[in-house]
Order: C-alpha cells, then structure tokens, then sequence
C-alpha cells in the first residue's frame, strides 16, 4: 500500500484526514489526532448507545401499556375505583373505537367484577338509545369471548345474547345496551366506553 504524505490534510477541528490509495482503490479514513476530542468521542458513542437503550424501553413499555398509568383522570372521564372510564360522544367502528381508545392511552372496556359492572351500568341506562362498544370479541363465532387482555369472560358476570347474523357474516364484537350484552357486526358503528387503568 502506497501512502501518499500530499494526502495528509488538517480539517477545521484539528482532525487529520488520511487518504490511502491502493491499487487504484481509493479509501479515506478520518482518525482523530492525539488529544482531549477522542475522548469526546467515545462520550458520543455511548451517550448514543444510552439513548437507545432508553428509547427501546420506553417504547417497549409503551406497547405494554404501563406508561398509560396515571394517577388522575382527565377532564371528562369519570373516576370510580381504580379506573377512569370515558362515555363517547361519538360512533364509531368496533376496530376504530379500539384504536381510539389506545390513543388516548386507554383501552375498550373490561369488566373485571360485579362492581364495575354495577358502576358500568347504572351509567349506560342514564343514555337509553345508545349502545356502547366494550373490549370483548371473537375470532369467529365458534371462538370463545375474549377481553382485549386475552383474558375470558366469567359467565356469572357476562351473558352475551345473540342476535340475528346477516348470512356469511358472524357478530363477532360486543356492545352494551341499557345493561344488556349483544353481539354485533363489528363494523357497525356504535359509541364506545374506554378505560384507563389509575395508579393508586
Ligand atoms: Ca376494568
């Protein structure tokens, strides 16, 4: 390998710039020269290093849901136990409502006990004509009810009732009207109850 000392330039911050050329391949290297900057250097690598350990976490943590913890609701949510628990005003899709409600760092309603059903109730039957989507679906009509946790119903808890199926078509999500639980075409469009977990 032929180096060549006319190659040998000094740049703005001091670094030295070396071109080699061999064989009539042309390679530049850029090395710090002796002093305090390649110390600075390394600092770089592992602050870049750091930081995508953290972004990794965070992310990680976002896609768990954990940092959708909070200790308060916000405005128009109401609070009972543990939850907060949000009514919409608008309609939408089963699917859409889902991904609205993970906008907002909620998820579509679970009913996890006979309180919150109690709570969840005594709510719905204040808005008689409305029907609201939960988090509770299947895959097909012979797959089990699922909650959104993948998590099963409690059968002494939730009665889904059936309801007439267009033919080819199964009701595959579930929303609630004045305390009662149906099947429906998940792309009806419907209002929905989000809820988000509080940290207490
Ligand atoms: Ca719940």
């Amino acid at each position: 390998m032929a180096f060549h000392s006319d190659n040998v330039h000094l740049d703005e911050d001091g670094y030295t710039q070396l071109d080699f050329r061999s064989r009539g391949t042309l390679r530049t290297l850029v090395n710090s020269k002796k002093g305090s900057c390649a110390g600075c250097r390394t600092i770089a690598v592992i602050s870049g290093i750091l930081c995508l350990i953290l972004l990794t976490v965070t992310a990680v943590l976002g896609a768990m849901g954990t940092l959708s913890i909070s200790r308060s609701c916000p405005s128009d949510w109401l609070k009972h136990r543990k939850s907060c628990y949000l009514f919409t005003d608008t309609q939408e899709s089963w699917y859409v409502s889902k991904r609205k409600c993970s906008l907002w760092n909620s998820s579509l309603l679970k009913i996890d006990n006979a309180d919150e059903l109690e709570f969840i109730d005594e709510k719905v039957d204040l808005q008689k004509t409305k029907s609201f989507w939960i988090g509770l679906s299947r895959k097909d009509k012979e797959a089990p009810w699922l909650w959104e946790d993948g998590s099963g119903i409690s059968p002494e808890l939730i009665d889904v009732k059936p309801t007439p199926a267009p033919q080819n078509a199964s009701h595959n999500c579930v929303w609630i009207h004045q305390s009662i639980f149906y099947d429906q075409l998940c792309s009806h469009v419907s209002y929905f109850i989000c809820e988000k977990r509080l940290v207490m």
